[in-house]
């Protein structure tokens, strides 16, 4: 008998052990932090014991803080721990009217305040850095299911408030900018609808292209000032890394590597990319049935036959500006893609039958014509009627449609990040008045 009333006394220790330990677990257990305001105020589901009387305390969430922005209630997700306040970040910003920028591949936050300043932070650590001079914060913003919260102290500084304060349950935002530094800013920062290919390390450089141009729409300058429309040229020259890629942009600050073949074959008496070769065919067959005679000049053209042919020029007399007005430089040639043509009569009338029924009919083969009146201030050749590069159907249909050189067609369409800021992802962009 005994023996037997040790035991159970024993089993009913052990059942009371286990069942603090599983009260110990449940109490400890923290609610996990969540991107969502709801679930942070709701207290996590407790599990039912039954076999106790006993109430189980559920852990007391942090007093929700209410967020003002210039004394108004507002809300913002937010998440308190050990004693820390956290808003996140996006949110926060679009409310404080400010524009920003999400780089996943870089964990980087960018934003310019309504002053011009460029804030960045880099996710989960104290790094923030205002117009580039990194200035630190003291909390480490958090990462929770992809959504970052920052401290109030690095909230303060990316949404540019003059007070980011707790006092009480309160958080208190201010709009820091009551207007705008200049009329410039002002112009630009309204003007910028969402714009994908918008970047902030380009900020300045927007203003200075924006006073300059007080005509151009604020896009176009971001447009223009992304794809370098603002630089001397040849003056910042960079080696294109996809040389290979049919919308490679070759231009004169953009160049294909010295040791650059492209794949081209012998196809109709011309050395270019096949697929060109055939859409050509289809394109002449098409001007014929038109009664328009397409002869084709030259396709391909290796970097040592155009380094010949520009020193030729130069060494002819001319000027090197004059011979830039019409010529590539060695590796800044579309022809060494394969992807490019040029057809006869070259530095004909721009109104020949033939260029006539190309501006009309080379985008329906994939052509476009790169250098055209209109858009030399972009590409700094003279018109060049008789020189076509091809491109896939989707996007040769765009470029015609919106009257794109290639240059805007890659910052507009293909990643508008590719000149800059390699933002993959805009959140948002919500500019408030001043
Ligand atoms: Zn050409």
């Amino acid at each position: 008998m005994r023996s037997k009333k040790r035991i159970f006394t024993r089993l009913i220790t052990a059942l009371i052990v286990l069942i603090a330990a599983a009260m110990l677990f449940i109490i400890l257990d923290k609610p996990s932090p969540s991107d969502n305001l709801d679930d942070i105020a709701t207290p996590p589901p407790t599990e039912q014991v039954t076999s106790t009387p006993t109430p189980i305390p559920t852990p007391m969430p942090s007093p929700e803080p209410i967020i003002y922005i210039n004394s108004t209630v507002t809300e913002i997700p937010v998440i308190v721990e050990d004693g820390i306040c956290y808003l996140a970040a996006v949110p926060m910003l679009e409310k404080l009217g400010v524009a920003v920028f999400w780089n996943a591949a870089e964990q980087t936050l960018a934003t310019n305040s309504k002053r011009g300043e460029l804030a960045l932070h880099r996710a989960n650590t104290t790094i923030v850095a205002l117009d580039k001079m990194e200035i630190g914060g003291v909390n480490t913003s958090i990462t929770i299911d992809g959504t970052i919260y920052l401290p109030l102290n690095i909230a303060a500084i990316l949404g540019g408030t003059d007070i980011a304060a707790a006092r009480g349950n309160a958080v208190h935002l201010e709009k820091a900018d009551t207007g705008y530094a200049t009329d410039t800013i002002q112009r630009v920062m309204e003007q910028i609808p969402l714009l994908e290919n918008y970047n902030p390390l380009n900020f300045p450089q927007y203003i200075e292209y924006a006073e300059a141009n007080p005509e151009t729409d604020a896009n176009l300058v971001v447009l223009y000032v992304n794809i370098g429309v603002h630089k001397e040229h040849y003056s910042d020259i960079q080696t294109i890394e996809n040389p290979h890629d049919v919308f490679a942009v070759l231009d004169k600050n953009h160049r294909v590597p010295d040791d650059f073949e492209p794949e081209v074959v012998l196809h109709n008496g011309a050395w270019w990319i096949e697929e060109v070769g055939l859409a050509w065919d289809e394109m002449k067959a098409a001007a014929a049935r038109d009664g328009v005679s397409l002869t084709l000049n030259r396709a391909y053209r290796s970097i040592a036959d155009q380094r010949n042919n520009y020193n030729s020029k130069v060494n002819s007399g001319r000027s090197v500006a004059e011979v830039d007005k019409g010529n590539s430089r060695p590796g800044h040639s579309e022809h060494h893609t394969g992807y490019a043509a040029d057809i006869s009569p070259i530095n004909g009338e721009p109104n020949t039958p033939s260029y006539v029924w190309l501006a009309k009919h080379a985008h329906e083969y994939g052509f476009i014509i790169s250098f055209t009146a209109e858009k030399r201030f972009i590409t700094g050749y003279i018109p060049e009627p008789w020189h076509i590069r091809w491109f896939p159907q989707w996007a040769a249909d765009i470029m015609h449609s919106e009257n794109l050189t290639i240059p805007e067609f890659d910052n507009l369409y293909l990643n508008p990040a590719k000149h800059g800021y390699a933002i993959d992802h805009v959140h948002a962009l919500a500019v408030v008045g001043g």
